[in-house]
């Protein structure tokens, strides 16, 4: 693997929205236009406390 191990940039989040419950897996740079944006789903205001860190290979 020619990949950086523990880059930003390659983690994949699980996001739960707070109001619609919808709990899917985004990567950074989705998780960056949501902090910006709201939900995909519902347009709510999301945090990065709604974000959580997934390990992945
Ligand atoms: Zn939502």
């Amino acid at each position: 693997m020619t990949g950086i191990p523990g880059s930003a940039a390659d983690l994949i989040y699980r996001f739960t929205c707070p109001v619609c419950g919808s709990s899917p897996l985004v990567d950074g740079s989705v998780r960056e236009d949501m902090l910006n944006r709201g939900c995909y789903l519902c347009d709510s205001t999301v945090s990065e406390a709604d974000f959580e860190a997934v390990r992945h290979d």
